[in-house]
């Protein structure tokens, strides 16, 4: 018999754990304070882009990001599969652009490193790149054409492995308000704020940015921070006719991907505003001033859908992922930032990899939960 697994939080990250640990055969219950997929996973612009997102080098968090990518062309057959439910999946490939020929020569550096990383871009220009996208505006003076990455409907797929979870017999408890971890080293005991106390041998904490509530418990700093994202969508196909748009285009300011139900997604802001997850007028504009630039025929159109989420970032830019030194019962998978809706599939087998004693602990040592010391104590 297999051990009794908590997963506290049901964002993408949490369900994705407890899809993997369930069908490898673990019992599994779900712990969520509000509603499945309610915060940041429903937000999010469903991009699976670690070319495009990871700018800098072939670090351990783009190597994880690389293998989620790769892994996503099964996983998502799988959930599909056992949901019984459907979501969009594309490979549309991206385009990322260059005004100038300093942009461009950034470009042509990040190409060089992310070839020998499987990537199989290039950079495209002039006739190309119009016939690739032909609103574009025609001062881009060339583009990063990275033909693997792709996205998905992020609302859909998190229903959906929601639906895998209760379907395999996950259970899903919603609306907490409020949860205590009392015991973590021997066993594992989480109190509810209705009385209830739910029980298992280990505890999985996919709280997203709420994380860092945990850290008094646990006696680790936790430094995860919500980063607002503002997010809009256009009717690509409404007033001033039809504007396919073939490839998530991203520019140094934010990106734009069609999505297969006629919307045109504008992402995304990062601001600094606590937990507070309303939509400002301000936000909303800085998206469009420069989306209008990077596709002239937005100028008079008027987004219809606005909304935003809480991104949880960490201090260096890298998720917590793995067990505690002081208790290998508590498992960290929370700080993902930007990328969790692509990280959902490797985060999933690096959590139950954890758990059946398979991962090593040179692969841990980069997402170590500990990396940032104890809590100081007065
Ligand atoms: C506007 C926007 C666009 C984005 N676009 C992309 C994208 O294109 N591609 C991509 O890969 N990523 C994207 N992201 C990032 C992605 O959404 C996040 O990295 C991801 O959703 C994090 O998942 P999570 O499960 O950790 O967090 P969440 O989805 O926030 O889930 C955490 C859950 O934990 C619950 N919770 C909190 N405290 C507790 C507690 N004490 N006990 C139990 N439950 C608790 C919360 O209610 C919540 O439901 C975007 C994010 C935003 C905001």
């Amino acid at each position: 018999m297999k051990e009794h697994v908590i997963v506290m939080g049901g964002g993408v990250i949490g369900l994705s754990c407890a899809f993997e640990l369930r069908r490898r055969g673990y019992e599994v219950t779900v712990l969520e304070i509000r509603q499945c997929g309610g915060q940041a996973s429903g937000a999010a612009a469903g991009m699976l882009a670690p070319f495009s997102e990871n700018v800098e080098g072939p670090d351990a968090f783009f190597q994880l990001c690389l293998e989620s990518l790769r892994l996503y062309p099964q996983w998502q057959a799988d959930v599909k599969k056992a949901s019984g439910l459907t979501f969009e999946y594309t490979n549309s490939g991206s385009l990322y652009a260059a005004y100038h020929d300093a942009d461009l020569l950034v470009l042509e550096g990040r190409l060089h490193w992310q070839r020998e990383h499987g990537s199989s871009g290039r950079i495209v220009e002039g006739e190309e790149l119009q016939r690739l996208e032909p609103h574009l505006a025609k001062n881009v003076r060339a583009a990063l054409y990275t033909p693997e990455e792709s996205h998905l409907y992020a609302p859909h797929y998190v229903k959906a492995i929601e639906e895998a979870c209760r379907l395999m017999g996950v259970h899903i408890h919603e609306q907490l308000e409020q949860l205590t971890v009392s015991e973590w080293k021997q066993e594992i005991r989480v109190a509810a704020a209705d009385g209830r106390v739910f029980g298992g041998n280990r505890l999985v904490v996919c709280s997203g940015a709420w994380a860092q509530e945990l850290q008094e418990t646990f006696g680790i700093r936790i430094p995860v921070y919500p980063i607002r994202g503002q997010i809009c969508a256009y009717d690509a196909g409404g007033d001033g006719g039809a504007l396919p748009v073939q490839h998530m285009v991203f520019c140094n300011q934010g990106y734009l991907v069609a999505k297969e139900n006629g919307t045109l997604v504008c992402g995304a802001s990062e601001d600094v505003a606590g937990f507070d997850t309303s939509v400002t007028d301000r936000g909303i504009e800085r998206l469009r001033k420069w989306n209008k630039q990077l596709m002239p025929d937005l100028e008079h159109r008027v987004p219809f859908h606005r909304w935003a989420g809480l991104r949880p970032s960490t201090q260096d830019g890298f998720p917590l992922l793995g067990p505690l030194h002081a208790s290998d019962r508590v498992i960290m998978a929370a700080g993902h930032y930007r990328n969790g809706i692509l990280l959902s599939p490797a985060t999933a087998m690096f959590v139950a990899d954890c758990l059946d004693g398979k991962q090593t602990a040179d692969r841990r040592q980069a997402f170590s939960p500990e990396r940032f010391g104890l809590v100081a104590v007065e």
